[in-house]
């Protein structure tokens, strides 16, 4: 059942159409309840897919063996590809120095940061969260860490039962997965009208007036997110499949439509889904493993945005020189942030504040002006982070399946 081949015209044009009559039409505004709608039909869907396809595709696997070995490969691709982007913002941003062009007395006086972000909780609190306490709340409640967590142990306990009994629940695993993924292709149905809602409402609420002060800043995080997204996934695609990334990127191009249009790496996970197993051909087993953990976890985009971020604070706060030392803190710390970052919009931003503690800058006077004006042009660059989030996702489900023998796009 692939109902996605042809509407990436489709999406495409309600993103073109979006822009233009949000700039044009004083009361385009009257269109966002439609991108409101598509995204809560969406977010239905999330808590489902991530809990049921993380306990297939372990529950699937037939040997503690055959886990281990995709949970390795698995991790060793988060990590290496979220430190290769982090590596990239860093040297941009050494390089291009954004922070020297920007002046905290030249921004409007309509920045108000004050209540906008609310900072997030420290690591250990991270950790806590990710263990619930009641599975049942963190279902309830949306917890995505908690989530995969316990459907992770749930799914190991799976392949841990008698064969017999194995045989007798994986039927069950399998229709209800295959009924959610029926909900999911009628809703990615109506993607084109979403999108177009969704167009406007990111128009709407992107501010330009900062945009002279702050252009730097974005011009560095855009080539930063570019590279990572043109020239170094392909590259590791490549090397992996010996396949050209050009079929790749042609499968998965609704899902980076729609990365782009939700700012939201969960929201776009039914169409990742959709679009890994039917045009990439991922099985199951790697799909349901790979992919809901990578849209919490895996955030390229979002590690490159944090090191880059902070790096362009510390340079405009005078006096503020970052040792080698400190700037490895903000790498790994910013590899942690894009960890615990949910995906969300904005959410790399809201965790860039960890990023800052770590090199005891978040309480210095003038950063959370520098925070509201980024957040005042976050909406453009949250879009392509997400689009590099999720595009890192389907490459990583993609790689690992090919080491583990699957035939892909056939
Ligand atoms: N919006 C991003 C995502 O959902 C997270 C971020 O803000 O960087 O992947």
């Amino acid at each position: 059942m692939n109902i996605l081949k042809q509407q990436y015209i489709q999406i495409l044009c309600a993103i073109f159409l979006g822009f233009i009559v949000a700039i044009s039409f004083d009361q385009s505004s009257i269109f966002i309840p439609f991108g409101d709608i598509f995204i809560r039909l969406l977010k239905m869907m999330i808590v489902p897919i991530v809990f049921i396809s993380i306990i297939v595709g372990i529950g699937t696997i037939s040997d503690s063996t055959n886990l281990s070995r995709l949970g390795l490969k698995t991790l060793l691709y988060y990590l290496c590809t979220s430190l290769f982007a982090i590596t990239i913002g860093l040297l941009l941003t050494n390089f291009i120095r954004p922070g020297e062009y920007f002046s905290l007395d030249n921004l409007p006086n309509d920045i108000n940061p004050q209540g906008v972000l609310s900072a997030p909780s420290s690591f250990v609190d991270m950790i806590y969260r990710i263990i619930p306490t009641n599975p049942f709340n963190a279902i309830v409640n949306g917890d995505m860490l908690s989530i995969i967590f316990f459907a992770l142990i749930f799914g190991i306990s799976i392949t841990q039962l008698s064969t017999e009994r194995k045989k007798s629940i994986e039927p069950i695993l399998l229709s209800l997965y295959d009924s959610i993924m029926f909900i999911t292709a009628f809703i990615i149905r109506l993607a084109p009208i979403g999108v177009f809602g969704l167009i406007i409402k990111a128009v709407h609420n992107s501010g330009t007036g900062i945009i002279p002060s702050i252009g730097m800043y974005m011009l560095t995080i855009f080539i930063g997110l570019l590279i990572h997204l043109f020239i170094v996934l392909p590259l590791i695609f490549y090397m992996f499949t010996s396949i050209s990334p050009l079929f790749h990127f042609k499968a998965m191009r609704n899902a980076m439509m729609m990365a782009f249009s939700t700012s939201s790496s969960s929201a776009t996970l039914p169409v990742t889904m959709s679009c890994v197993r039917d045009n990439v051909k991922v099985s199951k087993t790697t799909s349901g493993f790979v992919l809901p953990l990578g849209a919490t976890v895996n955030m390229d985009g979002t590690a490159l945005y944090e090191c880059a971020g902070v790096l362009f604070i510390a340079q405009i706060l005078p006096g503020i020189d970052l040792t080698f030392m400190q700037q490895l803190t903000i790498v790994f710390t910013a590899l942690l942030a894009s960890i615990g970052a949910a995906g969300i919009p904005s959410a790399g931003l809201v965790m860039i504040f960890i990023v800052l503690q770590s090199v005891g800058l978040s309480n210095v006077a003038g950063v959370d002006i520098i925070v509201g004006a980024m957040l005042a042009v976050d909406r453009p660059l949250d879009m392509l982070r997400t689009m590099v989030n999720v595009t890192s996702d389907s490459i990583g489900a993609a790689i690992i399946a090919k080491s583990e023998g699957e035939n892909l796009y056939d």
